[in-house]
């Protein structure tokens, strides 16, 4: 569920009428929904109720200081992948306390800040990893919070470039090694082994995956309990689908209940590291139609947004649902075409054959479930600025990220002075 509605024939975002952002702010841009962060954060918070559960918001999902603020207000932690990253976190307001530091590549800077900061996890996914941590926490005579992010082995059943829990993936230490890896590391000098970590991929719509690594994980905690690891903390990750296709995922009580049924009486706390489920549904990508264009074979419709601003389609096939500022009625005739984005590649498509209300120049139109892996994965491709943000709260909405010129633009290059002289 959301807060962008149609209200007398005109999409709305909360109480603020969408047509006016784009008046104001111009086309593409990002519009993300406070009640909707809100209720997410809420519905998955509450399938823990009465369990000891943190919920660390993945950060990569949406890392606008806005957004995370607004979490932060509710409790949220935060799940981290670079220095950046906790920067953000931090600076949102999230305390280091709530904060675990995930990814497969940290470098010792990026370490060194986390421990002065005092996290409360580092999820290590390596053997070198875990030496060059060893180092550096040793140097600063601290302890680093240890959980290892092992690999199940499981098939998350989603597309291949966000599966992360099998074998081949690069995520992770393999579970034939696990015993063996915690083992050597909990006698590293600066290391404090507290916990495991899994995370299989991103957008499951099914349970059977996260079921499978769960139940592995809990024979993993009492194995490493026997041979004498003081494992207090479990891990479990993000991955939790959303409906982008009509699709329905499981709920987030469901997944609770999953989670909690593999978990139960291991007398851990338990952190999830929920990125999409919470951010997905609450953002919508803007646009303007710049043409409509009649090919030999098909229609296409020419949007001001392009694959820079939102790259989800070109890259993972991703899907979004697009509708129309203006509802259309009832009696309209749909119409197909391709939408497309004004870059010179044909990998700029949003969707092939697409239904649509018939649409002209200057109407403008809406990408559903925007808000996650949208705004993040921009880039300024064909020199493009990055696609501005805009928070919206009740009858309120405040720009969260401007539009940078393009004379912003063009001085983050440096020309040489040996080009510089004639
Ligand atoms: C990306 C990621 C997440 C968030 O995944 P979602 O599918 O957005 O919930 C959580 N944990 C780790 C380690 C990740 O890499």
């Amino acid at each position: 569920m959301d807060h962008f509605n149609y209200r007398n024939g005109e999409l709305f975002a909360e109480d603020v009428s969408v047509a006016e952002i784009a008046k104001k702010v111009g086309t593409p841009f990002y519009c993300y929904s406070t009640a909707t962060l809100e209720r997410h954060f809420k519905v998955f918070s509450e399938a823990f109720d009465g369990a000891n559960a943190l919920v660390c918001f993945a950060v990569k999902a949406n890392s606008n200081l806005a957004v995370i603020r607004t979490l932060a207000r509710l409790g949220a932690g935060a799940d981290v992948v670079s220095e950046g990253e906790l920067k953000r976190a931090l600076a949102a307001g999230i305390p280091a306390s709530k904060i675990v530091f995930s990814g497969v590549g940290k470098r010792p800077w990026e370490m060194e800040a986390a421990l002065k900061a005092g996290i409360h996890q580092f999820n290590v996914e390596s053997e070198p990893e875990i030496r060059v941590l060893s180092d550096v926490a040793s140097r600063l005579g601290m302890e680093a919070p240890v959980a290892f992010r092992v690999n199940p082995d499981v098939d998350a059943k989603t597309h291949a470039k966000i599966s992360t829990g099998k074998a081949e993936n690069k995520f992770g230490v393999p579970w034939q090694d696990v015993s063996r890896i915690y083992g050597e590391a909990a006698k590293l000098p600066g290391i404090r082994i507290q916990g495991v970590d899994v995370h299989i991929g991103s957008q499951l719509t099914d349970l059977d995956p996260f079921n499978n690594a769960f139940h592995r994980v809990r024979e993993l905690v009492m194995q490493l309990r026997q041979e004498g690891h003081d494992i207090t903390q479990v891990d479990l990750g993000g991955g939790l689908g959303i409906p982008y296709d009509g699709t329905i995922p499981p709920s987030p009580l469901s997944y609770g209940a999953v989670a909690l049924e593999a978990m139960g009486n291991l007398g851990v706390q338990l952190i999830f590291e929920p990125g999409r489920l919470i951010v997905g549904n609450a953002g919508i990508l803007v646009s303007e139609v710049i043409y409509v264009k009649q090919g030999a074979e098909r229609k296409f419709v020419i949007l001001d947004a392009a694959m820079n601003d939102l790259i989800r389609p070109a890259m993972y096939d991703g899907y979004h649902h697009i509708d129309t500022i203006i509802a259309p009625t009832g009696d309209v005739e749909l119409e197909e075409a391709d939408v497309v984005g004004p870059v010179c590649e044909t990998g700029d498509t949003f969707a092939k054959g697409r239904k649509l209300p018939p649409v002209a120049a200057g109407d403008l139109v809406a990408f559903r479930s925007a808000g996650a892996y949208g705004a993040v994965m921009a880039s300024t491709y064909n020199t493009r600025p990055l696609v501005p943000e805009v928070l919206v709260k009740g009858d309120q909405f405040e720009v969260i990220r401007a539009r940078p010129s393009l004379d912003e633009l063009l001085q983050l290059d440096n020309v040489p002075a040996w080009l510089d002289n004639d």
